[in-house]
């Protein structure tokens, strides 16, 4: 189904749980299986990352095109602007839109490990607003793209810049914009407040980060620009390298930062799974339990 008719037709908010594609058998077996139990919460639709630099582009599709086939979910493929000109780009969106692919969330991707900065190949684009356009074009995809209630790592003029870019993305056609993962909700309140202010109309959907790893989560949130919320430190940093207690502790932590973002009214939550399902469905299941 496409993005735009899941949104308009939604009578509940939406549930999206985001993959990376596996690069060993037994990754692709997890991946299978994280799926299968996934069904259970019945999550609206599976993304599926393009890896960094654009190196899996082969992998992203084969996992896209098979859980349209063997899952009965519906994909919604990651792709990005690293690597690929305007032409390698179009082929791959008529693969997809032959193979029945309805949904991009459409990307500019960050520069390839070793790369101090991104670079746009010759003849390929240097934002996600380009590709926006291309997939756009062609008229026959939902699209979505991503925004950063933070702001972007490279942003320079602050969250007036990461607005105006998000209202280019909406105008040039994107259905939906799902959000960088973030802790403290009320930085995406005011984000959206002021995305609202901007004439931005399109769904803001907020990543949800379950916490399996404190240490890693430290790592990525350096990278992405993530800050680690106050509550977070104080909840996490006690448990040491308990695992069994970091988890359980991250799904508390997402159950009631979900469960304010559902009383403000979002219209869907993306879980970034980390290619592991347990966490994400003990929080689904504790909201639905939550709420009656
Ligand atoms: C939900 C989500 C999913 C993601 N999935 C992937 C993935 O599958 N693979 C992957 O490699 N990465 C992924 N990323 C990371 C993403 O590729 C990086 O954050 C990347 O640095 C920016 O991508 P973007 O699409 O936001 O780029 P853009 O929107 O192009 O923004 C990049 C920078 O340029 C600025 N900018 C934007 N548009 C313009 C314009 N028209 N003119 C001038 N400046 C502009 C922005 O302010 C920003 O600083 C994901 C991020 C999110 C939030």
């Amino acid at each position: 189904m496409r993005l735009s008719t899941m949104l308009s037709e939604r009578n509940a908010p939406l549930i999206s749980c985001e993959f990376f594609p596996p690069k060993t058998d037994k990754g692709e077996a997890n991946l299978w299986r994280c799926l299968e139990e996934l069904q259970v919460v019945q999550p609206s639709y599976i993304s599926v990352t393009y890896g960094a630099g654009g190196s899996t582009q082969e992998r992203t599709k084969r996992i896209v095109l098979g859980i349209k086939e063997k899952t009965g979910l519906s994909p919604v493929a990651h792709l990005t602007c690293v690597g690929s000109t305007k032409e390698q780009l179009a082929d791959l969106l008529n693969d997809y839109a032959g193979a029945g692919i309805e949904n991009i969330l459409a990307l500019r991707g960050d520069a390839p490990d070793g790369q101090a900065a991104f670079e746009a190949v010759k003849g390929g684009f240097s934002h996600a607003t380009d590709l926006i356009a291309l997939i756009r074009a062609r008229g026959d995809f939902s699209i979505a793209c991503a925004t950063y209630p933070e702001g972007h790592p490279e942003s320079k003029g602050g969250m007036d810049d990461d607005i105006r870019y998000l209202k280019m993305k909406q105008d040039l056609g994107a259905t939906c914009a799902v959000t960088q993962y973030f802790f403290d909700n009320n930085v995406f309140f005011r984000f959206r407040d002021a995305a609202d202010k901007a004439g931005v109309t399109m769904p803001l959907i907020p990543g949800v980060m379950p916490i399996l790893n404190y240490e890693q989560i430290v790592r990525f949130s350096k990278m992405c620009g993530a800050s680690i919320a106050d509550v977070v430190y104080q909840k996490m940093q006690p448990l040491g390298d308990d695992l069994h207690a970091v988890r359980s502790m991250g799904v508390d932590l997402a159950v009631a930062q979900c469960q304010e973002l559902l009383q403000e009214g979002v219209a869907g939550l993306h879980f970034y799974t980390l290619n592991k399902s347990a966490s994400t469905i003990d929080i689904v299941n504790a909201l639905k339990g939550s709420q009656g």
